[in-house]
């Protein structure tokens, strides 16, 4: 189970914060590391910080984008310290993400992505999440350092995994009520685009409406039946579409 959730850094700027991830991750029982676009990497810096945890910087995988990082994530969690324009669903409590982070990994990939350490993460980057979480911490300074609050929220991960309720966990939600892979949501939200541009729904080239709209589905967090019932819906209105 552990196994099925990722961690992922974005554009790292420092290598040793890469060392020390990797370290604070199998200090948790985590292994799986993503790197989106490092600065530099590999690194002197990143392997001595890494300290006994340089098996799992051998085994992180570069990627160059967050989509690429994350698409088949049935759950992506953005880790802020800050509470950004989108209104995602959002976790107070690094414990709560904990717990439903290790519910999902039971049956498909999750993931938990750290921003930059200068700008954290971007507007776009977040849209590729699901969900965001804050580690509460001092108001007047409570940015922590990338490695430590991913020592934080691996904590609470292999906390909650502790102390799972083997009985709870036996049973397996049958595949259609599981949550969609982000590359359905996003097939969704293309269809969804597509269908309000050629109805001629949207006619500000700019306007926020279609972010509204994906910011409304990803509260609702649909099943893949229910993601499917959309599709189908957008399909059939599509089909009375005058052809062009
Ligand atoms: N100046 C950046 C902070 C970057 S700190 C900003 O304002 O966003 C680097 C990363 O560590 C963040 O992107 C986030 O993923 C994580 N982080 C730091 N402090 C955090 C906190 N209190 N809660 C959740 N994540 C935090």
């Amino acid at each position: 189970m552990l196994s099925n959730i990722r961690i992922v850094l974005v554009q790292t700027f420092h290598p040793g914060n890469i060392g020390a991830a990797a370290r604070a991750m199998k200090t948790m029982g985590l292994t799986n590391l993503v790197l989106v676009n490092p600065r530099t990497f590999p690194d002197d810096e990143a392997t001595r910080l890494a300290a006994g945890a340089t098996d799992v910087l051998e085994n992180a995988r570069c990627v160059s984008s967050l989509e690429d990082a994350v698409h088949d994530c049935v759950q992506v969690v953005g880790a802020s310290a800050r509470l950004r324009s989108l209104p995602l669903p959002h976790f107070d409590e690094p414990d709560d993400m904990a717990r439903q982070v290790i519910e999902s990994a039971t049956q498909a990939p999750v993931a938990l992505v750290f921003g930059r350490e200068r700008s954290g993460l971007t507007n776009n980057e977040i849209r590729c999440c699901t969900h965001q979480v804050s580690i509460p911490a001092n108001p007047e300074y409570g940015i922590l350092n990338l490695s430590q609050a991913v020592q934080i929220l691996a904590y609470e991960v292999h906390r909650a995994w502790r102390k799972r309720d083997e009985s709870g966990f036996a049973y397996q939600r049958p595949l259609e009520a599981t949550p969609p892979s982000r590359e359905q949501l996003v097939y969704f939200q293309e269809h969804l685009g597509h269908l309000m541009q050629q109805s001629g729904f949207l006619t500000q080239p700019h306007a926020r409406t279609e972010e509204q709209l994906q910011a409304l589905f990803a509260r609702a967090q649909p099943s893949r039946k229910e993601l499917s019932l959309l599709r189908g819906l957008l399909s059939a209105f599509e089909s009375h579409l005058p052809k062009h």
